[in-house]
């Protein structure tokens, strides 16, 4: 090792010891020093409102509808839900009204929708029962989970993280916030996702294995929720691939459409 290495780790231990002094917690930047360069906040629009929504972390459930899961192989009448996440800035934000293009990612050839309707919270905490955990929702959007399911497959028959199958760049579509107080909850109603004007998704929210209400409560129970924190709350039978020049159109029951383009 270069002496110069040697010095800059060092440097950097003894900061971090600072750091961990000063705040108990040496992921966190110590009194009055800065960050040697900015990491863009990920944020998504709030509808009827100028401030946005503050992402802080991704948690996607899998399978949490009884067709879905059938046809992705497992029983839906005896399994826990289940949650992975996705990197926070995997948020592709998508407006009102308008298509938006989306990047085909790379290394996969078989590319999914996964239409879900998705909660935002502004508040958490740890093991928070179900019959209040919806006071801790701000809102609710459309989204789309993403996923590369070729990449997931092949991870999955090899007992191996999904992590390239689900959590890239840009897989984690979501339109405008709408808040609780303009729209309610959303405990039933229909969501549907068309590819060039074929209806490919056609389910009811109240479907669900889990509700999005008992969603955070066994998310609560494994991770401390906070505000930022939002979840997609998986999707309906017939997920299947697009490729480039794909129009997906997207429908929740009392929500704007939300619409992407394949490029
Ligand atoms: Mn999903």
């Amino acid at each position: 090792m270069e002496n110069t290495d040697r010095r800059t780790i060092l440097t950097t231990a003894a900061l971090a010891f600072v750091g961990a002094v000063a705040t108990g917690n040496p992921a966190r930047a110590q009194a009055g020093s800065k960050t040697i360069f900015v990491v863009p906040a990920t944020t998504i629009p709030i509808v009827g409102e100028s401030d946005v929504f503050p992402v802080r972390r991704i948690y996607c459930i899998g399978r949490n509808y009884a067709a879905h899961a059938i046809e992705r192989g497992s029983d839906p009448t005896r399994e826990p839900p289940f949650f992975f996440q996705k990197p926070t800035d995997a948020i592709q934000n998508v407006a009102i009204g308008t298509v938006v293009d989306h990047a085909y990612p790379s290394l996969t050839r078989n590319y999914h929708h996964e239409v879900e309707l998705v909660a935002a919270l502004k508040s958490g905490g740890t093991n928070i029962p179900a019959e209040k955990a919806l006071e801790h929702v701000y809102g609710y959007a459309l989204g789309l989970d993403m996923t590369r399911r070729d990449l997931q497959n092949a991870q999955a028959a090899e007992k191996k993280p999904w992590e390239i199958g689900k959590s890239f760049d840009h897989g984690a579509v979501i339109g405008p916030i709408h808040p609780v107080s303009k729209t309610g909850h959303f405990t039933k109603g229909s969501i549907s996702l068309a590819v060039n004007g074929t209806v490919r998704q056609n389910s009811d929210l109240d479907k669900m294995i889990w509700s999005v209400a008992e969603q955070i409560a066994k998310l609560s129970e494994a991770f401390e929720l906070k505000a930022g924190d939002i979840i997609y709350s998986g999707t309906p039978e017939n997920v299947g691939p697009v490729v480039k020049g794909d129009v997906l159109l997207c429908k929740l029951q009392g929500l704007p459409d939300m619409s992407i383009k394949i490029v």
